[in-house]
């Protein structure tokens, strides 16, 4: 044998051994990567354990879990992440804990405004509603601007006409009283801050690749001037992308409008290659934390991973990935 016809045969079962490895590594990638996952989020804010019997904070974890397991058993079951970003933040807009539907805060003048917005990954179709008083599911209809609307956002009194159009259900104003939110209106219109936030959300990855993310809110405790806040604006509350992620924010919306928050985080991912939770952390620590933009993101990316960022001390958040636990959680430690 001579020397050259050693070195070729050599050099072949290197490159065989490479060829192996990367084809073993790339199935082994491709196992890890979950059949679905799903993340929520309650809101996030000034959210702290000695200011929260064991009672309530038993009830605030239980409603996410059963939130989350509506999302997980739509996923389980083939269903798409439209559908269980939809239905999971039904559950949360059907509850008084969380600042969404039910739950809604006051605004200054005693009334309610609800924004809600939702996104298709897999087309970028999206659809948002804002400052709705009468519709029991705002995320319904943000949906229903998507698929049955030319635009992508409404407003008002118009919204409302659409939801009636489109046959959803109305509810007389009554619907959203709770004596809490009330009592927070009074607080604040003392000027004596309660929780000023909340919101609901969720983000999706589905059995076919697809991601979704969709945000319901009541916005701001004693907002004015039919403010609008970040959960209805795509790119700032809600973002959903093929390519990158699903993502759905609370905080300080003002701040996630001007940082155009959620499609930044997508952004980092598309062109700068970072992973989600770099980015998530780029944006919601390292950006908005100087800067006093409060609040975070619950999010999940094309490959199944999921990140829940925030710099306040809590955010009710949970989430699960195919064949494993759920995890929930409140506090920041
Ligand atoms: N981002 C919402 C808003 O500014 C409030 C929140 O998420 O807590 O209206």
């Amino acid at each position: 044998m001579n020397i050259k016809y050693s070195i070729s045969v050599l050099f072949c079962l290197v490159t065989m051994l490479f060829a192996c490895d990367t084809a073993e590594q790339k199935e082994a990638n491709a196992s890890e990567k979950p059949a679905y996952s799903i993340a929520i989020h309650g809101g996030a804010g000034v959210i702290l354990k000695e200011n929260m019997s064991d009672e309530l904070e038993a009830q605030y974890r239980s409603k996410l879990l059963e939130a989350l397991s509506i999302g997980e058993k739509i996923l389980a079951d083939g269903g798409t992440c439209l559908d269980a970003v939809e239905q999971t933040i039904w559950v949360m807009e059907n509850s008084p804990l969380f600042n969404a539907g039910k739950g809604a805060v006051f605004t200054h003048h005693g009334t309610n405004e609800l924004d809600a917005s939702i996104m298709n990954g897999s087309d970028l179709q999206a659809g948002a509603v804002a400052g709705v008083g009468d519709v029991k599911h705002p995320i319904s209809l943000a949906r229903k601007v998507m698929t049955d609307s030319d635009h992508v956002l409404l407003s008002g009194a118009g919204a409302s006409e659409f939801a009636r159009e489109v046959g959803l259900e109305i509810v007389d104003s009554s619907y959203f009283y709770t004596e809490k939110r009330w009592k927070s209106l009074q607080r604040a219109l003392k000027k004596v801050n309660a929780n000023k936030y909340g919101t609901v959300g969720c983000a999706a990855m589905d059995q076919y690749g697809n991601l979704a993310a969709g945000t319901s809110t009541g916005g701001m405790t004693n907002k004015k001037y039919n403010r609008i806040g970040d959960a209805p604006i795509i790119g700032a509350g809600t973002y959903a992308s093929n390519k990158s992620c699903a993502i759905s924010a609370t905080g300080h919306g003002e701040f996630f409008i001007r940082y155009t928050v959620a499609r930044e985080i997508a952004a980092l991912m598309e062109y700068k290659q970072m992973s989600l939770q770099s980015a998530a952390e780029e944006v919601i620590i390292k950006r908005l934390k100087p800067i006093g933009g409060d609040g975070g993101i619950i999010s999940v990316d094309k490959d199944g991973n999921i990140a829940l960022v925030f710099n306040t001390p809590g955010m009710y958040r949970a989430s699960v990935k195919a064949g494993e636990k759920p995890y929930v959680a409140i506090f920041n430690k």
